[in-house]
């Protein structure tokens, strides 16, 4: 609890999916929300967003573990799995309901594609067909929320103003797919909401999911994290880094790759740290991590 006059502790979080060993673009974020958390003394947790059940990797969860420990990283409290939290997204989603936000949706992937008014950065947006009911004789098949006209601006700690219209961008999106499962826009805000998480430090290809999470915590009463983006690690082809491009390669014990992942992030570690173990390169990160060095562009990383 905070008492008056002072901030609130800062609880940061790393939300990896296991759908494949460490990369060195997930590294980024888990060096990333480390640092900044551990610099502000507050806590880090840690949840494996195994959601998406068709792309979780049997062991890759074991193994992102496995890897942060080896690197050094210290985790507060238990590793929460999206898996087990499938009753408070039906609690969220009731909530929602009862607030008139959510409408069934029977449009299949290739209807929306035939009569959406554009395909914007996030896809199709939603023409709102079956957004005043549905159609006689057809079927649910999804679970929507209707969002509002207008635009939701939020600063960031590294881009600074973003702004977006929801409606006109993404439109009424999926909170419960065809599938069953929930979406990840609602599991995340629900679960950064349980846990109390005030600063979430994740990668700059999230920041356009950002303003229907703003949207989705002022449905749900939830309070608005600080929110940090970080710039992407491309290849030298200029691709964005995935699980696609293999594991990350841990020679010796990890300080080498620490050391680029902070020196990628901006920060001025010392090069005779670079030959240093883990643990102590990771410590320099802790003591110095400053987010306004972060470079709001993204660019080449090398894994090895
Ligand atoms: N699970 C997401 C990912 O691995 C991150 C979600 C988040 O940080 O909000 O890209």
């Amino acid at each position: 609890m905070s008492s008056p006059g002072t901030s609130p502790a800062v609880v940061g979080r790393f939300a990896p999916s296991p759908s494949g060993p460490l990369h060195i673009g997930s590294l980024v974020t888990a060096v990333g929300s480390y640092c900044l958390a551990r610099r502000q003394g507050g806590r880090w947790l840690v949840r494996m967003e195994d959601l998406d059940t068709p792309r979780v990797v049997a062991g890759a969860a074991e193994e992102i573990l496995h890897t942060l420990e080896a690197l050094g990283f210290q985790w507060d409290g238990e590793v929460v799995r999206q898996s087990r939290r499938t009753a408070a997204y039906e609690e969220a989603l009731e909530q929602l309901r009862s607030a008139g936000l959510v409408f069934d949706c029977a449009c299949s992937r290739k209807e929306i594609l035939a009569s959406a008014p554009h395909v914007g950065e996030e896809g199709p947006v939603y023409p709102g067909t079956c957004r005043q009911g549905l159609a006689g004789g057809s079927q649910a098949r999804a679970q929507r929320v209707r969002v509002p006209a207008g635009t939701l601006c939020f600063t960031d700690g590294v881009f600074g103003a973003v702004e977006q219209c929801l409606a006109g961008v993404v439109g009424d999106f999926v909170l419960r797919r065809a599938d069953g499962l929930f979406a990840y826009q609602l599991a995340v805000v629900v679960d950064d909401g349980a846990a109390g998480v005030n600063q979430v430090v994740r990668g700059a290809d999230l920041l356009s999911s950002t303003p229907r999470q703003i949207f989705l915590q002022a449905a749900l009463g939830l309070p608005v994290p600080r929110y940090v983006h970080l710039p992407l690690a491309l290849t030298a082809e200029g691709e964005k880094i995935s699980k696609r491009h293999g594991p990350l390669p841990l020679a010796a014990d990890g300080g080498d790759i620490l050391w680029r992942v902070l020196r990628f992030l901006g920060q001025p570690v010392p090069p005779e740290l670079r030959s240093a173990c883990a643990a102590e390169v990771l410590a320099w990160g802790v003591g110095h991590f400053d987010a306004a060095l972060i470079p709001p562009a993204d660019r080449f990383l090398s894994g090895d």
